[in-house]
């Protein structure tokens, strides 16, 4: 049976992945800090025996007894409002915590896995973004912090590659929503469910004209999945390339909730994307994968999910 490591195994999307691989008849060391994340997503695991986790700082070198196939890297503060109040954890998380996932899969003969982010490519001036595109980052602004450690992390995660011949997989996660993402965690979605289920305004920044471009966890983790079997390297996106403006989301999600909510309009973050699409020909030829659940029914079931808990 094989063995993973998960970096970031408590938190929104290292949950999901955990859950998965476990499903799948895996073994399952989930490593997390817990700065982020929570043990609360990791309640009733059914495969217990196979599930072990450790509260650990990733960013000191890692020891792992017993053998290791994989080791999934997603440990990093990942919401803008996480990422602008932790600046150094998260430059240290995409830096050191990059080394010890590698030195670690490195140790162990193992496979390394790096969820990077379309971040990299700053605010895109290429439209729907391929991964060819080098991006537009600005490495001083608020939100460099999180896209330069992302993009060190790759070009960390590439050099082992290219140095020790360790096997690489590297995906770039588009914004992606569902079933335990943390409340009051900042993001769009979290926020404007929780607003519409107070029956509080949902906070639109700028006009709302912006767009993202929203995908659901679990067709998230299926592009996971595929590209572990698969033979490329990545980078790849992994996305739905559905694209909304945030105006539209926030007066989708007040109407899904069934709040009757207003919208209040706040002011823009500093270098907030302009625009935000994968270009996902590359998973569809390689994986043949593309997502499937619709924008309203992903968020039926995230509204669905959270009323009971954030209510
Ligand atoms: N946003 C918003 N209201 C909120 C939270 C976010 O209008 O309460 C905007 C944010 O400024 C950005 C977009 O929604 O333009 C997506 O933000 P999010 O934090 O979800 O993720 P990002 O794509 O910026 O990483």
């Amino acid at each position: 049976m094989p063995r993973a490591v998960v970096t970031g195994g408590a938190g929104f999307l290292g949950s999901h992945l955990c859950r998965r691989l476990l499903g799948e008849g895996w073994e399952v060391v989930c490593l997390d800090s817990l700065v982020t994340g929570s043990p609360t997503n990791l309640e009733e695991i059914p495969e217990q025996g196979r599930f072990t986790f450790r509260s650990v700082d990733v960013t000191h070198p890692l020891e792992v007894a017993g053998e290791v196939d994989w080791v999934f890297h997603l440990a990093s503060p990942a919401s803008p409002p996480d990422y602008l109040r932790l600046p150094i954890e998260t430059l240290r998380v995409g830096a050191l915590g990059t080394y010890s996932a590698l030195d670690l899969a490195l140790a162990k003969g193992a496979s390394l896995f790096l969820s990077s982010t379309s971040e990299v490519y700053g605010d895109p001036l290429v439209h729907p973004q391929p991964e060819s595109y080098w991006g537009n980052v600005n490495p001083i602004g608020p939100r460099s912090v999180y896209d330069e450690a992302k993009r060190y992390a790759e070009a960390t995660t590439f050099a082992y590659n290219r140095v020790h011949g360790i096997p690489i997989k590297v995906v770039r996660i588009f914004n992606t929503y569902g079933p335990r993402m943390r409340r009051a965690d900042g993001r769009a979605i979290p926020n404007f469910i929780d607003q519409a289920l107070h029956g509080d305004p949902v906070t639109v920044h700028g006009d709302g004209s912006q767009t993202r471009s929203l995908c659901y966890v679990d067709d998230l983790i299926e592009g996971f999945w595929r590209f572990l079997s698969s033979g490329g390297t990545g980078p790849m996106n992994l996305g739905n390339p559905e694209e909304s403006t945030i105006l539209e989301l926030a007066k989708l999600v007040a109407d899904l909730a069934g709040s009757g909510a207003e919208v209040e309009f706040l002011e823009r973050p500093m270098d907030d994307p302009e625009v935000r699409k994968p270009d996902i020909t590359l998973a569809r030829r390689e994986l043949g994968w593309a997502p499937e659940v619709d924008l309203r029914d992903g968020l039926k079931r995230t509204i669905d999910w959270a009323r009971p808990r954030w209510s």
